[in-house]
């Protein structure tokens, strides 16, 4: 086995334990005679493996009653069109408060279907900060308010620090973006409208994405749409509507599963946070040869965006990296640099790993 530590920002890391289960009942499920990804979605099998999906998400994040939990095809990108069709009605606008790449695809997707009024943004700053909640301006009629609660390029959550994970809004309800930081830490779903993300980064394989959403606000007309674009509708047929992707589901499953055995996600808030400590303080005690230009108050637990004094070395750096059993490491082209991403698969001794190498190379080439 050559498996390296995984920092890749997503399709990420996913739990070993989890592939292993998976490759074990790949080719037969229970008496079935045929794989879980050979049945009908509509057979007991697979309605067994949904229905304990949703209800051990469910506890893991302890998602109230009165919101309903989706699971569908597309990614998080496709939601952020959706939310627009389903929530606004025409002509309305909604608020969003731009935090890096991830907040400017959710405006170019919604501009299509709404009024968008970006209520601050952290352009100006390079994305290295947060603005401060008393600079927003919140529209008074908004559908929405749209956040990006961790920027997986420019490496900036909202954290505590900041003010509120969930910042007081008003009226609108709150959306949020959790694609890269979801069950990393306890969430109070009660304070959103609508929290979505591709599974990709801390959940399980690409392909389905989460949407939990408040019931009450799936009474609202939107705009006109299809019913496969309709949130009502899927809801109303358990994400069956038409065929769901099986194979990401059941996979998604596993990867909950394995999350509430090892702890539920205050254990992985403790981890998470040891992580991040230990890389980000390797980052800074590194006299200038490593860097990283967020704002410590926000900077992200789970997406580490970092760059060597002299970028002559990056090819070096990740050339050493792999050949030490370390992927991934390279930064989003709208970046540069190096980013390393640490979601709960990743385990501390993957980040020991890594910022060993870090001391290292800096001691090499220093
Ligand atoms: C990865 C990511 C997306 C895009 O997800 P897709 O599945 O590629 O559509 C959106 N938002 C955030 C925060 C992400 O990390």
């Amino acid at each position: 086995m050559s498996r390296a530590h995984n920092f890749s920002a997503g399709p990420a890391a996913l739990p070993e334990p989890v592939l292993r289960r998976a490759q074990q009942e790949l080719l037969e499920w229970g008496d079935a005679r045929a794989s879980i990804v050979e049945l009908s979605h509509r057979g007991p099998e697979f309605m067994q493996v949904a229905s304990e999906a949703e209800s051990d998400l469910r506890n893991l994040l302890s998602v109230p009653d009165d919101y309903g939990v989706l699971f569908l095809a597309g990614g998080a990108t496709t939601h952020q069109a959706l939310m627009a069709l389903n929530f606004a009605a025409p002509g309305q606008c909604a608020d969003y408060v731009l935090t890096g790449h991830w907040g400017k695809t959710a405006i170019r997707q919604a501009g299509a279907y709404v009024r968008v009024n970006i209520s601050a943004s952290g352009e100006d700053d390079g994305f290295r900060s947060i603005p401060p909640r008393e600079s927003w301006r919140l529209s008074r009629d908004a559908a929405y308010v749209h956040i990006t609660a961790n920027e997986t390029i420019h490496g900036v959550e909202f954290r505590p620090a900041w003010g509120e994970p969930a910042p007081d809004v008003g009226e609108a309800p709150l959306f949020a973006d959790f694609s890269s930081s979801i069950a990393s830490e306890p969430l109070d779903i009660s304070r959103y409208g609508l929290v979505y993300g591709g599974a990709q980064k801390n959940l399980g394989p690409v392909g389905v994405s989460i949407v939990i959403v408040r019931r009450d606000l799936l009474e609202r007309a939107g705009q006109p749409r299809a019913d496969i674009f309709s949130y009502a509708s899927h809801l109303k047929s358990d994400s069956m509507l038409n065929t769901p992707p099986t194979w990401n589901w059941y996979l998604a499953g596993l990867v909950f599963k394995w999350m509430i055995e090892e702890g539920g996600v205050r254990e992985f808030a403790r981890r998470s946070e040891q992580k991040a400590a230990l890389l980000y303080s390797t980052i800074d005690g590194s006299a200038g040869f490593y860097r990283n230009d967020v704002d410590p108050a926000v900077r992200s637990r789970m997406n580490v965006p970092f760059f060597l004094a002299d970028a002559g070395l990056d090819a070096a750096f990740l050339a050493e990296a792999r050949e030490g059993g370390l992927i991934g490491l390279k930064g989003h082209r709208v970046l540069g640099g190096m980013r390393a991403s640490l979601y709960n698969a990743l385990p501390l001794e993957g980040v020991r790993a890594l910022t060993d190498f870090m001391q290292d190379f800096g001691r090499r080439h220093g």
